[in-house]
């Protein structure tokens, strides 16, 4: 078997809003743009006549509701339907963002009728939905095939057999960029110093998907009141220390299945240098197992001896339950 792949290098200069996918989803975003009046693409891998992916198979929308409406019956309090859905999720679900998905399914049905979505009454075998499900006449692929032709009214460009395989964001890479510093100071009972650290957050960039990269400076200073053994043999005498370091650390998003993350640090400690380098891989399979592995290398050259220092870490999270914490 031979698969064919085309590729679409689409300029999407001309738009304010490149919408990924041509589901329910998408379209609803892409009209909600338009409507704001933004210019939009839709890019959907499928052909124009599979378009609408799982949302073709659909028949009906859950949504809460405080009196009966002209498509469903009695009343659909949100809290029953937030109940509902934490049920079926398991309790693995943003709270946060199922209030406001809830709360925003009451303004549904109109919504959609809005871009010519027509609605039924339940089907035979289903009447117990009525309360709580709003049937599509003609089930999903009618509603997506009004969602097509509202976007087609309205001008939104759709771009089919298009398959979104790599986004190359020139204008705006950069979601957030930070700087600042955190200070921390440890003083004894009688006020004299024991430790200071001032850390200078030069540059903190974090890009739209989450990944971050940072350049900090940190100042520090540390009283010793007795002789510190830091490695076998190698004694720190007592006194004042102050010293600085540069740090350059990065990683790819938490967000994704596998991240990783690492820094190199180069600067003063105590009375002479160090060198870290550190590195990370993270993998979370699914919401209730997480392991990571975690490498520490440290050079440090002091007059009183020179030492290296390599610190291995493993370690497993599995979650019971993600509704217990
Ligand atoms: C048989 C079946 C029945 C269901 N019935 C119901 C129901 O009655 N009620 C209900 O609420 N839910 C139902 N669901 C669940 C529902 O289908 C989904 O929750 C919903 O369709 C998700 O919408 P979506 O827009 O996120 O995804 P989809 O509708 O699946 O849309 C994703 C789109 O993105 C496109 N796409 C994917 N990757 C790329 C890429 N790299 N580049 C370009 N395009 C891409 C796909 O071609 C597709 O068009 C059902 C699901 C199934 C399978």
């Amino acid at each position: 078997m031979s698969q064919v792949r085309r590729t679409v290098a689409a300029d999407l200069g001309h738009y304010d809003v490149a919408v990924l996918g041509g589901g329910n989803a998408a379209l609803s975003a892409a009209l909600t743009a338009r409507q704001a009046g933004a210019s939009v693409i839709v890019i959907e891998c499928a052909p124009r006549h599979f378009r609408g992916g799982n949302s073709r198979h659909t028949r009906n929308l859950r949504c809460a509701h405080a009196a009966p409406t002209d498509v469903l019956t009695d009343t659909y309090p949100e809290d029953e339907l937030m109940a509902d859905l934490m049920r079926v999720n398991d309790g693995e679900t943003d709270e946060a963002l199922a209030r406001l998905v809830v709360a925003g399914s009451t303004g549904c049905p109109d919504w959609m009728k809005s871009f010519g979505a027509r609605f039924q009454s339940s089907l035979r075998g289903t009447l117990h939905l009525s309360r709580t499900n709003a049937f599509f006449l003609g089930g999903g692929t009618a509603l997506m095939n009004s969602y097509y032709a509202a976007a087609e009214r309205l001008g939104i460009a759709v771009l089919y057999d298009a398959e979104v395989v790599d986004l190359d964001l020139r204008e705006g890479a950069f979601r957030s960029v930070l700087s600042g510093y955190n200070a921390e100071r440890a003083e004894l009972m009688n006020g004299e110093l024991q430790s200071q650290s001032v850390r200078y957050r030069l540059i903190e960039l974090e890009d739209r998907l989450g990944d971050q990269l940072a350049l900090q400076h940190e100042a520090s200073q540390e009283q010793l009141f007795l002789p510190f053994e830091i490695s076998p043999g190698v004694i720190i005498p007592v006194g004042h220390y102050s010293f600085q370091a540069t740090r350059v650390s990065g990683g790819t998003a938490d967000q994704r299945k596998v991240w990783v993350s690492a820094a190199l640090q180069d600067g003063g400690f105590y009375s002479g240098d160090r060198t870290e380098v550190y590195g990370g891989i993270n993998w979370r399979p699914s919401g209730r197992f997480r392991t990571s592995l975690d490498y520490t290398f440290n050079d440090i050259e002091l007059p009183e001896g020179d030492f290296v220092t390599r610190l291995v870490q493993f370690s497993t999270e599995v979650a019971f339950s993600s509704t217990l914490s």
